[in-house]
């Protein structure tokens, strides 16, 4: 399609759910010519990196998949409401396989930098194989949760024992029987982790820096009966999740808690919790999200239920979250979190109470002054979230200008999808989108389709170069920042703040105005409708 051709129409970096649709409708819907670089040996994205014990899916497997290849949707069998790692990989190996997507995938290749070339309105990029390529349009399907955040412990290097980070698991797993392992991190990785490993430990011993809300999963396996109303209701299911507020059908009560008596919202609230799932976080009262008195009537639910679950009041009163927002942190899923507290095995060093790690020493990890040794250490401690994986691309734009230098205050995106002095890139969920606040492939098929149009219609008109102009970029981060300004987030050391690595910027990262996905899906429709509003094209 290029008149002065690149190598590539396209280069796009990442080959999880995002780079394997990017691909697809790229080069099978466009007939483009394409390139994926993907710095893993094979596809999958997260499902390929994070291996380790008790790693599965949250969202309900009918709708964490792609629903744009609807006989597979009709023909896949998920084994269980949340299907675990290795069978979310398989899914995604198949749907490689199917759509003849690996040939045109270079892996165990990470990209080093990428220029764009204003005289030639060109991307250039180079690789950490040698390859320089050029390309008309540079699509960033990077992920959100794909840069690890090591923390820099003082010690780590004079550890005599082994030591994993969660997202970086080796293939042929670890072997934890017999062996006295530390797992350092609460959040949603640690919360599936620690119930495993306790199960083989001789003794684990769990380093919390900040206790979480954990809600039950309650996996299983789904009543075949459900599977085939689903199955036989998919075109409506993909309507409903495209127009939901978190592209799961999930909706807030409308009512405020405060309006309930006790005994009202003990019966809505047993029932979100039997039912399991994110129906406790994203179907609950909505006030909860913008009212601390609210939110303190919900959290305080989830505080009676660590109580009761939890034997010994100490270690239950140091488990139980204090001083932020119920569902201002991203919500863990448990099977049998706080019961894995009960086993005499397990330990519990709490920063706030025992004292916080100081370093780790060739046995173990000392924290508050206490030494505790160790065999095995999991470093559950998380991710750059959502602008990590982007800044780590070291783009330059028109002028030279850097990502790294644009954002040093926090991401400046227009829809979360494209930045101004960076034209003809695009990222897929990237920070400002609802992204991470969304049943992702929900998210990714929405910017996939958007950003295949937006190539399809620059081909069609004959143009060169499209670039978020700097007045819509403006006008869209301080959107962005209203919308969060409104609600509790704002308050609590998330990740969504980008509260988790030091000397980040604190701001609200995804995006959650216009009624959550179906409304920023319709925005963005209108966008395009209106020629691209907010962009300048070439
Ligand atoms: P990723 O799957 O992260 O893929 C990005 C790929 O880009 C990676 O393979 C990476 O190696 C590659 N890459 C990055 N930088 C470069 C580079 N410079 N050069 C080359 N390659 C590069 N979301 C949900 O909605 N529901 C869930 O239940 C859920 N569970 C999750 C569980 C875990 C443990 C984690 C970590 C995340 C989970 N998520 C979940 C979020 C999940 O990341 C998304 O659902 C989805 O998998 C993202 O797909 P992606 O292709 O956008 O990104
Ligand atoms: P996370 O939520 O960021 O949790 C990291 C944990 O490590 C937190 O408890 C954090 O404490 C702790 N930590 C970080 N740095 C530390 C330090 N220097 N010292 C001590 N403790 C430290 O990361 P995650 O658990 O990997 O989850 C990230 C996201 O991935 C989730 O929120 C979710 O979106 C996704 N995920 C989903 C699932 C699923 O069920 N499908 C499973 C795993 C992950 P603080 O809280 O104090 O920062």
């Amino acid at each position: 399609m290029t008149d002065a051709a690149g190598d590539f129409d396209a280069v796009v970096i990442g080959a999880g759910f995002s780079g394997l649709y990017m691909l697809k409708s790229l080069r099978d819907s466009l007939g483009l010519k394409v390139r994926v670089f993907e710095a893993g040996d094979s596809v999958g994205g997260t499902w390929y990196w994070n291996r380790y014990p008790g790693a599965r899916c949250d969202s309900d497997a009918y709708i964490y998949c792609f629903t744009w290849d609807k006989q597979l949707l009709q023909d896949w069998q998920w084994s269980e409401r949340y299907p675990g790692q290795a069978e979310i990989l398989r899914y995604l190996e198949h749907v490689a396989q199917r759509h003849d997507l690996k040939r045109d995938i270079a892996f165990g290749t990470r990209v080093t930098s990428g220029a764009f070339d204003e005289q030639r309105n060109l991307w250039v990029v180079h690789t950490d194989k040698g390859d320089e390529v050029t390309a008309r349009f540079l699509i960033a399907a990077v992920g959100t949760l794909s840069a690890t955040n090591m923390p820099q412990f003082e010690g780590l290097e004079r550890f005599k024992g082994r030591w994993y980070h969660t997202s970086r698991f080796p293939h042929a797993g670890v072997d934890f029987t017999g062996k006295r392992v530390g797992v350092v991190g609460t959040g949603a990785t640690a919360v599936q982790a620690i119930p495993e490993i306790a199960q083989q430990a001789k003794q684990l011993t769990v380093f919390q820096r900040t206790a979480n809300y954990c809600v039950p999963a309650r996996n299983g396996k789904v009543d075949p009966e459900v599977t085939a109303a689903r199955k036989a209701d998919y075109d409506g299911i993909v309507r409903r999740i495209r127009e939901s507020p978190f592209g799961q059908e999930h909706y807030f009560i409308e009512k405020s808690v405060l309006e309930t008596t006790p005994e009202e919202r003990e019966r809505e609230f047993d029932r979100m919790w039997d039912a399991g799932g994110f129906g406790f976080w994203i179907a609950n009262y909505q006030d909860m999200f913008f009212d601390q008195q609210a939110n303190d009537i919900c959290a305080d639910y989830l505080k009676r239920k660590i109580r009761s679950t939890v034997k010994d009041p100490a270690v239950a009163e140091r488990l139980i979250p204090k001083g932020y927002a119920y569902g201002t942190k991203r919500q863990p899923l448990d099977t049998n979190y706080f019961e894995t507290f009960n086993k005499d095995s397990v330990l519990l060093v709490d920063a706030a109470t025992d004292g916080a790690i100081e370093a780790i020493t060739e046995t173990g990890i000392r924290a508050g002054g206490k030494e505790y040794t160790l065999d095995i250490i999991v470093f559950a401690t998380g991710f750059d979230a959502m602008t990590g994986p982007l800044t780590a691309l070291n783009l330059q734009g028109r002028g030279g200008c850097t990502l790294t230098e644009e954002w040093e205050h926090g991401p400046r995106t227009y829809l979360g999808v494209a930045m101004a002095g960076f034209p003809n890139l695009f990222t897929i969920t990237g920070p400002q989108s609802p992204s991470v606040l969304s049943n992702m492939p929900v998210s990714i098929e929405q910017h996939v389709e958007w950003i295949t149009d937006c190539i399809d219609t620059m081909r069609r008109e004959g143009r060169t170069t499209i670039e978020a102009t700097p007045q819509a970029q403006d006008e869209w981060v301080a959107h962005v920042a209203e919308a969060a300004a409104g609600t509790l987030m704002t308050g609590t050391n998330s990740w969504y703040m980008g509260a988790n690595i030091p000397g980040k910027p604190r701001v609200f990262l995804p995006y959650l105005g216009e009624a959550g996905v179906g409304g920023y899906r319709r925005k963005c429709d209108e966008v395009a409708a209106d020629g691209y509003a907010g962009f300048a094209l070439t």
